[in-house]
């Protein structure tokens, strides 16, 4: 492995240079003692980073943003949003900056970003930044995302700042620093499309197709098949949610990337019992981002999207409506192609069966599940014992176990292979209660939960002595479990 010694770090500003109109040059706000809470070793690697290097006072302050190399040039990215369905045409980074664009180990672009800086000329109303709690949450949800194989940006770096920070109470603030194949959010063109300049939307359509999906340039309609690409990529990514229990609880079109990486962990949370209306996040009191309704959402911030690009599909509107429209439409089969092919996988079954009938199959245990307030991460993981001849433990997770035979013999007749589905049905979540814990104990100054927890959650389908507590539903006396946005 080789290592860019802190002297030769470098930063691009391709966004900065390219998209000017949408970023505003900015620094985060002076640090007197930042301390690293958690570095991602892992990911240290990947981006060619001394790890050793970032602990320095030096690396220290590129995390918390006031310390950047020569050449860079961090800027607040302007983006639009619809929020719970109300349109905000101006948002944009209010408590983050974009460092600048890294090259990785492997040769490819990354934004290097941090939230929780300080003010920007977004923040509006708010102070610019963020508290322990939620910058760790974030980084044991998108390290476990990223274990369980769902694209996500990656967390680098939790870094305390010593400064106070009022909340409802006063709590410890904290820099996160995250990377992602790009920020660009379905939000970014929506603020280029609301600016009427239709040459800096191309320009921004240009530099995503660049940067995410270069064979678009080789289409008939470029723009049209870079519309495509971006269904694509969020009809799978929304069916790996749902296959994982995983709830985002905020899915306004800023929070929804072009790259088909999951952004912005706000209060977002897994499933314990299985329920299509589970909602966790305390503001969303219609439910509209319910874990069943995410597909639902999912292609609405689409159609926002598509409605921004119109001017690039065609000159003539009608056209581009019907085009766009055609794309979007495609979503629903590439969402259920994803999602039966992952259930197939979660059961352990051949390829070659009939994906109806195993759609199925599927869509029954899911209303077992609900019906039976079953937990889905944890009996999914007990149909392997049932796949190797012992039905006994899942048929006990029932209140009457003889609900569950009639299912389990149709399952069994296709004989499903459970080593398959030991490699893809998590033993380890990041379990509410857990996360909870961790980020409690964390806050007071102890990191031996969030450790273990992280511990527990990057290695996900290997049952471990000692990680018993991590792979159990939390008890009943936890209740019913609520997260909170923005803070
Ligand atoms: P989020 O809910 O984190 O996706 O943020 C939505 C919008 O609110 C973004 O424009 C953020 O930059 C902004 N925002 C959230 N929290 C703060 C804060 N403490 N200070 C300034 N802006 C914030
Ligand atoms: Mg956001």
């Amino acid at each position: 492995m080789s290592v860019t010694p802190a002297t030769t770090f470098r930063l691009d500003n391709q966004f900065a240079r390219q998209l000017s109109e949408m970023a505003i040059p900015w620094t985060g706000e002076a640090v007197s003692d930042p301390r690293v809470l958690v570095l991602n070793e892992a990911l240290t690697a990947e981006l060619a980073l001394d790890p050793a290097w970032l602990r320095t006072s030096e690396g220290l302050n590129l995390l918390v943003g006031t310390n950047v190399p020569d050449g860079a040039t961090p800027v607040a990215q302007a983006y639009s949003g619809h929020q719970f369905g109300g349109f905000s045409p101006r948002l944009g980074d209010g408590r983050a900056l974009l460092l600048g664009e890294l090259t990785d180990a492997g040769g490819a672009t990354r934004d290097l970003h941090l939230k929780g800086s300080g003010r920007t000329p977004f923040a509006r109303g708010g102070d610019g930044l963020a508290v322990i709690g939620p910058m760790l949450r974030e980084y044991v949800v998108s390290q476990a995302m990223h274990a369980l194989g769902v694209p996500t940006t990656r967390s680098l770096a939790v870094t305390a700042t010593g400064r106070p920070v009022q909340r409802e109470t006063v709590l410890p603030g904290a820099v996160l620093a995250r990377v992602a194949s790009s920020h660009l959010r379905v939000g970014s063109f929506q603020y280029a499309a609301t600016t009427g300049d239709t040459e800096l939307l191309r320009r921004l359509a240009d530099h995503a197709i660049s940067r995410h999906y270069p064979a678009a340039t080789q289409a008939e309609r470029q723009y049209l098949a870079f519309f495509e690409a971006v269904v694509t990529a969020q009809s799978a990514l929304v069916a790996q949610w749902m296959l994982v229990g995983f709830v985002h609880g905020v899915m306004n079109t800023d929070n929804m990337t072009i790259s088909g990486e999951t952004i912005d962990y706000g209060p977002c949370a897994f499933l314990d019992v299985y329920d299509p209306a589970t909602v966790y996040s305390s503001i969303d009191h219609g439910g509209r981002y319910a874990y069943g309704n995410q597909p639902a959402i999912a292609e609405w911030n689409l159609a926002r999207l598509a409605e921004t690009l119109l001017p690039l599909i065609d000159d003539d509107q009608d056209k581009a409506v019907e085009l766009a429209v055609k794309a979007l439409h495609g979503f629903a089969g590439q969402y259920e192609n994803a999602w039966v092919s992952g259930m197939r996988a979660k059961l352990g079954l051949a390829d070659g069966l009939d994906r109806a009938a195993i759609k199925e199959l599927a869509d029954d245990l899911l209303d077992l599940l609900q019906a039976n307030r079953l937990d889905y991460t944890s009996f999914f993981r007990s149909l392997s014992g049932a796949a190797r001849g012992d039905a006994e433990p899942t048929r006990r997770l029932f209140p009457d176990p003889t609900t569950a035979d009639t299912w389990l013999a149709r399952w069994t007749a296709l004989e499903p292979q459970a080593d398959l589905m030991d490699a893809i049905n998590p033993v380890h979540i990041p379990r509410n209660h857990l996360v909870e814990e961790a980020l409690a104990a964390a806050t007071d100054g102890d990191l031996a939960p969030l450790e273990r927890l992280l511990d527990a959650v990057t290695s996900p389908y290997e049952e471990r002595p000692g990680l018993e507590r991590y792979a159990v539903a939390a008890p009943p006396e936890f209740g019913a479990y609520q997260t909170f946005c923005g803070t």
